[in-house]
C-alpha cells in the first residue's frame, strides 16, 4: 500500500510548525512498511488533485490567504471541490481551514471569497482566540480527546452539510460560542489546531491515515500499533494540565 501526499501552499501557510503534520502522517506510514510520498505545490504551480489520496493545507495569516486568491480562483479551488467530492482526505488547519469555507469576512470588514468546497464561513473579531485548547471528536471519528494551539480572529460558523470535528471542552474552537471545533465533511478533516496536532495527537494521526487507506484500498484492517510512549506523554500531560484549567 502506498498514499500520495499533496502539501498544498507550503511556502505560504506553514504558521507555527504546521509542516510537523505530514512529518508526523509519513513516519507513521512508514513505521509500518506502507509507502508514502510527499509533493508540494504552490502558487502558480498546477494542482493534478487526481495523483494524491491526501491533501495537507496549513494555516496562515489574513495577508498570506489573501495573497492566494487569484492563484486558486486560476484552477486550484476548482481542483479542490472535486477532490473533495471524489472523498480524497483532506487535513486543513486554521487559515487553510477558513479557506476550504465560503468566505472570510476580516474583522476590518473585508470579505476574501475563498472556495467553497465546504458549506462554512468565517467572520473575523476584534479579540483574537488565542490558547491551548482541547476537544473531544465526535464518536464517528474515535471519540477521543485532542489537545492542541488555537490562534485565530476569525469565528467559523458551520451550514447543515457539515459536521464539527468535536466538541470544545477547553478553549475557544470554532467561535467560542457554540462549543463546536473543526469540521467534517466527507473525508475532510478541518481544525483550529495549530503545529504539533498530530504529533501528539497519533489516535487522530492513525484515524485519518486509515480514512486515506480505505478509500483507496477498500476495507484495510486497523494499523498496527507502534511506540506511542513519548506522544501519548506529551498528550496526557497537556491533558491533565487544560483539566485543571
Ligand atoms: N487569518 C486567520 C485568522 O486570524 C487564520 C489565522 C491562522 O491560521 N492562525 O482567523
Amino acid at each position: 500500500m502506498e498514499l500520495n501526499i499533496c502539501h498544498l501552499y507550503p511556502d505560504i501557510l506553514n504558521l507555527y510548525g504546521d509542516r510537523g503534520n505530514i512529518i508526523a502522517m509519513t513516519r507513521r506510514l512508514r513505521d509500518r512498511g506502507i509507502g508514502v510520498s510527499v509533493e508540494e505545490c504552490s502558487i502558480g504551480q498546477p494542482l493534478s488533485a487526481a495523483k494524491y489520496d491526501i491533501f495537507f493545507i496549513g494555516g496562515g495569516q489574513d495577508f498570506e490567504q489573501e495573497i492566494l486568491l487569484r492563484d486558486l480562483a486560476a484552477g486550484k479551488s476548482r481542483e479542490i471541490i472535486s477532490a473533495v467530492e471524489e472523498e480524497k482526505t483532506f487535513l486543513a488547519i486554521c487559515g487553510g481551514y477558513q479557506m476550504l469555507g465560503g468566505y472570510y469576512k476580516t474583522w476590518d470588514g473585508n470579505q476574501l471569497d475563498f472556495i467553497g468546497a465546504l458549506d462554512l464561513y468565517t467572520v473575523g473579531a476584534k479579540d483574537r482566540m488565542i490558547g491551548n485548547y482541547m476537544f473531544e471528536t465526535a464518536p464517528e471519528d474515535g471519540g477521543t480527546m485532542v489537545v492542541g494551539f488555537e490562534n485565530h480572529s476569525g469565528k467559523t460558523y458551520l451550514g447543515d452539510s457539515v459536521q464539527p470535528l468535536g466538541t470544545v471542552i477547553e478553549g475557544f474552537g470554532n467561535n467560542g460560542e457554540d462549543k463546536t471545533e473543526g469540521a467534517r465533511y466527507k473525508n475532510v478533516f478541518a481544525t483550529y489546531s495549530h503545529g504539533s496536532l498530530l504529533p501528539k495527537n497519533p489516535v487522530l494521526c492513525d484515524h485519518i491515515l486509515h480514512t486515506a487507506l480505505s478509500h483507496k484500498y477498500g476495507d484495510v484492517p486497523p494499523l498496527s500499533p507502534l511506540n506511542d510512549t513519548l506522544e501519548t506523554r506529551a498528550h496526557d500531560y497537556m491533558q491533565k494540565r487544560l483539566s485543571k484549567a
